[in-house]
């Protein structure tokens, strides 16, 4: 446990917003309870008392372990059904089901140059974190249209494959991770996923102003009321990260690892490097499906060249 603690806030009319601590990275994440539904379940090291809120049906965006962690022990605690993106639970099955993951996960960024210490060291970690995520295992599925109490369900998929967004009425949007007002969302590329998840994510961005939400309450920080701007501020953000790339890319055939410290440093920890190598991969491979660099290699070692 961390010094932070769990907090309830009546965010609006009939919103509720359950904060819980995490032990790294933004350090908390949000769940709302809104009209009987749960979205979100944190990462699963915190009980809040999920059975005085109300929850008829818990809802998960996406499978990133701050937000599916706690849905076993939410479901658990309130009987409440847990719905879950079909793409998105076939991931998390994948992904925190299988006790290799760990191992498979450094293979793949073996291939693309990341070096022994560094994958040594994300094994450990990961097999150490795993026991702590705790999904629901035999969700009700959920597709794109379809509705969930008063909601419809968008496929938003960028910061994950199978990312969901639950639209009211009203004009909420629920958007997990989709949209956030101070961090850029992650968009990385993994190993056995959709192959150009920053195309994903820019076209989801797109939707995202054309839907033009009148409020966003995202799974960290502060809700969003302008989120075609951020949106925007978005996009533009992916573009010039993606002129950067290519800039640093030469006749040279070189790594993603390699890209990666030109992109984001030298000087960054091992969980750290993971997130700038799969970032960097996902402006690599989304420059490669424009036609703008060429890929080379297979399973043992893949490497990108420019123009
Ligand atoms: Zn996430």
């Amino acid at each position: 446990m961390t010094s932070l603690e769990v907090s309830v806030t009546e965010l609006a009319d009939g919103v509720t917003r359950i904060t819980l601590p995490l032990p790294t990275g933004p350090r908390h994440v949000h769940c709302y309870v809104v009209d009987g539904t749960l979205f979100d379940t944190g990462i699963g090291l915190d009980e809040p008392a999920w059975a005085a809120l109300g929850i008829e049906r818990i809802a998960i965006t996406h499978f990133h372990p701050d937000h599916v962690g706690g849905a076993e022990a939410a479901a658990a605690a309130t009987g409440a059904p847990v719905y879950q993106g079909a793409l998105d639970y076939a991931q998390c099955e994948r992904v925190w089901g299988s006790p290799d993951w760990p191992d498979r996960i450094a293979a793949w960024f073996r291939t693309h140059g990341v070096p022994e210490p560094i994958t040594a060291e994300l094994i450990e970690q990961g097999h150490a974190f795993a026991p702590f995520i705790r999904f629901a295992r035999g969700p009700e599925l959920l597709y794109e249209q379809n509705h969930l109490g008063g909601w419809s369900v968008l496929e938003l998929p960028g910061h994950a494959d199978g990312h969901l967004g639950f639209l009211g009425s009203d004009g909420v949007l629920v958007g997990g991770d989709h949209l956030l007002a101070r961090i850029t969302p992650a968009v990385g590329l993994y190993p056995e996923s959709r192959p150009d998840p920053l195309g994903d994510y820019l076209r989801s961005l797109e939707r995202t102003i054309e839907l033009a939400p009148r409020i966003v309450y995202p799974g960290h920080g502060e809700p969003i009321a302008d989120a075609a701007a951020r949106a925007r501020e978005l996009i533009d953000h992916h573009r010039e990260r993606l002129a950067q790339v290519e800039h640093v890319l030469g006749a040279e055939a070189r790594s993603g690892f390699e890209v990666s410290r030109a992109v984001f440093g030298a000087e960054l920890s091992p969980a750290q490097r993971r997130f700038a190598v799969a970032e960097t991969l996902s402006h690599l491979e989304r420059l490669v499906f424009a036609g703008r660099v060429v890929r080379a290699g297979t399973g043992r070692s893949v490497t990108y060249t420019g123009p």
